[in-house]
């Protein structure tokens, strides 16, 4: 049973990893560890086929195409993923099942494995006629219009050819970094997700698509081009106007391959865009038929998947900043080096204690490497390369922004500002407060939050209740459109059901999900004030932790003051929302619904959504993620393809009813 439920887990984690990467180009977890996981699933699934479920990750390419809202393309022939191999023994392998499947002589064409998306192009008597992401390897996305602006790609080839070829699209590691600066709100987190969320953004014309570059290097469908071999095919492209890497070779046997592969990864730093790899195929195409495919990977290739990135580079300063309870955060602020993708210039220490058993000091030499998710990390202090006059690190005694004493606690691996009016901390807390898992307030971002407290005008959430149109226009900048925008968003949320409350006001390790169980449970916050720690540790999902935790906050007269103070003011404390919600790709998404909708009323779609965790609001601004459009939708559907937004329609709805 244990094995089942891992299964099981796994493949769920690893669709909803596969969702983020391939659907929302935002993956939240490194390649590696996805791999890694992806690794175990195909292991135990091999060990134990009866458990393997028939839509397994494993056997499916890639992620549904749903949410782009482009057009749909299906494959003439099928777009497949391919092997991974994680170490030179892994290749060996490989190789040693290819000799036992063919009797002839074969060689190798290894070739650099781009970092980018796969995409397919279709030529008609030598005119690019349609283009297409690999989607789910059968039906891909129509990305005709956009391919057409990238310059590498020939709309007319030199021969009047009808042939289908595939190949990577990339965004240039110097592009990536103008792309990013220019772009407001949410950073790419690498040219791979970058290159994913330019070409399949539903936008004409847009031009970010023309920093795109290609290289060329898949048969699709090439019957007419008369040629044999890998190498002979990647010739031929070049004569008919592609770009094709030149870093390859051909390879009389796998040494040949293992020597390349060493020599890529010493390259793979100085290239002008990244490489994950090095692909590995049988050059003869008659043999490749021989070997043939699985239901996910052609068995004449391989792709060897360097290992994650480590690099040393050098500790400048440690930036002590102070979150939402008074604990002081280290950060080490690094000379900028390029790392997996991104460049990386600082790392959490994560605390106090953390930093004693790494014993980090300033102008140390330090080994950064992104492991589990995609937040750098130091590793270890390359002592070797200490300074001699090396100092170990003071911790600061004194608040960075309050000034006043910091405190540790026994036990506590962090030091704490405990001044309840530390600015910093406050800042912090307001700006949790008014976040979409909270209270959802727009408007109120930490520029106008800092200007709040720095004026004295707002000291404690609760005196965000009291503020007034008159004193907002009295700040630097506040125009009067914003004022009456601010003001009445403020309004709005004392609406809200009351676990954005409870949420929002920061009780330590109550976050949104807490909140709805306590709500869901008591109905209101009065009766949470009152309860003890057994009614708390008796309710499903409620630890012990969470139960002490709750029973010291609301044993304290300032936070029963502070939630009176809010209720004066208007602020609900009831439980509305007895819709159950599930945890979904809309979970804490704002959503506009638009157009006619047939299959649902206007108020079936919104509680379906709400249930689905999405804010359904009504004007499409920056922050909708998605749109919802039904018939004959107007400038609202016209905004969302402007700004880029995903738009969905009723049938997109229909799988979560
Ligand atoms: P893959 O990237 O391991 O290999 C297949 C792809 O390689 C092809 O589709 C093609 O696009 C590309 N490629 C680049 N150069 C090539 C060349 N010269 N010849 C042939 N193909 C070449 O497989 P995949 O199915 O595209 O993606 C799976 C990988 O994506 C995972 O191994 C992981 O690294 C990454 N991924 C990451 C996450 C995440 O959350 N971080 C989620 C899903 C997938």
């Amino acid at each position: 049973m244990e094995i089942k439920n891992r299964i099981e887990e796994l493949d769920a984690e690893l669709k909803r990893y596969a969702r983020e990467y391939y659907e929302k180009d935002a993956p939240t977890v490194s390649d590696r560890e996805y791999d890694l996981k992806y690794r175990e699933l195909e292991d135990l699934e091999r060990e134990y086929p009866e458990y393997a479920s028939a839509d397994s990750i494993t056997k499916v390419v890639g992620g549904s195409i749903d949410a782009s809202g482009l057009g749909k393309i299906t494959h003439a022939n099928k777009m497949y993923s391919l092997a991974d191999a994680f170490d030179v023994d892994e290749v060996r392998a490989f190789d040693a099942q290819v000799a036992r499947a063919v009797d002839d002589k074969y060689e190798y064409v290894a070739e650099l494995k781009i970092d980018g998306l796969a995409i397919s192009l279709t030529y008609e008597n030598g005119r690019l006629v349609t283009a297409a992401t690999r989607g789910d390897g059968v039906v891909g996305e129509n990305i005709t219009e956009n391919v057409k602006l990238i310059k590498s790609i020939p709309q007319t080839l030199s021969e009047p050819l009808t042939c289908e070829v595939r190949g990577e699209c990339y965004l240039p590691i110097e592009n990536f970094g103008k792309i990013n600066a220019a772009r407001e709100g949410k950073q790419y987190v690498n040219p791979r997700n970058a290159a994913a969320g330019i070409l399949r953004q539903k936008v004409d014309k847009d031009e970010t698509i023309k920093e795109l570059d290609t290289f060329i290097y898949a048969p699709g469908e090439i019957a007419g081009l008369s040629v044999a071999t890998q190498e002979a095919f990647l010739e031929k492209l070049v004569e008919l106007g592609f770009t094709v890497n030149p870093n390859r070779i051909i390879a009389k046997n796998i040494d040949e391959v293992v020597k390349f592969i060493e020599e890529m990864t010493n390259l793979r730093d100085k290239l002008e865009y990244d490489i994950d790899g090095v692909v590995i195929k049988v050059n003869d195409f008659d043999l490749q038929d021989e070997l043939g495919f699985t239901v996910k990977v052609p068995k004449w290739a391989v792709a060897y998947k360097f290992p994650p990135e480590k690099k040393d580079t050098v500790v400048k300063e440690i930036e002590w900043s102070i979150g939402r309870s008074g604990v002081v955060v280290p950060t080490a602020v690094m000379e900028k080096i390029r790392l997996a993708g991104t460049s990386v210039s600082r790392a959490t220490l994560h605390n106090a204690q953390f930093i004693k058993e790494l014993d980090v000091r300033i102008n140390d030499t330090v080994t950064v490497f992104k492991a589990g998710d995609i937040i750098p990390k130091i590793e270890k202090v390359v002592l070797a390369k200490r300074p001699q006059d090396s100092k170990p690190l003071e911790l600061p005694t004194h608040c960075p922004s309050c000034d006043s004493e910091l405190v540790q606690l026994e036990d506590d691996v962090n030091i704490r500002c405990i001044n309840p009016k530390c600015p910093a901390k406050m800042q912090e807390a307001l700006a949790y407060f008014v976040s979409r898992p909270a209270m959802n307030i727009d408007g109120v971002g930490p520029a106008l939050i800092a200007s709040l407290i720095e004026t004295k005008k707002i000291k404690d959430v609760a005196d965000l209740y009291k503020l007034t149109e008159q004193e907002l226009l009295e700040l630097d900048g506040v125009q009067e459109k914003t004022a009456n925008n601010v003001i009445t968003q403020i309004n709005n949320s004392k609406q809200n059901s009351a676990e954005r409350l409870l949420a929002g006001i920061g009780i330590p390790g109550i976050g949104a999900v807490v909140a709805k169980t306590l709500l869901a449970h008591f109905k209101n916050i009065d009766t949470i004030t009152k309860a003890t720690e057994e009614d708390f540790a008796a309710i499903d999902g409620i630890g012990e932790v969470h139960a002490t935790t709750l029973k010291t906050y609301f044993n304290h007269n300032e936070s029963l003051e502070l939630l009176e103070e809010l209720k004066n003011s208007g602020v609900n404390t009831e439980y509305l929302n007895d819709i159950e919600t599930r945890e979904s790709e809309f979970t804490s998404k704002t959503v506009v619904l638009t157009g006619k909708l047939t299959t649902f009323t206007r108020d079936s779609a919104k509680e379906l959504l709400e249930s689905l965790g999405a804010k359904v609001t009504s004007s499409v601004t920056k922050k909708t993620d998605f749109v919802v459009a039904g018939e004959s939708a107007g400038s609202k559907l016209a905004k969302a393809s402007e700004l880029g937004i995903p738009v969905l329609t009723e049938e997109d709805l229909l799988k979560y009813v």
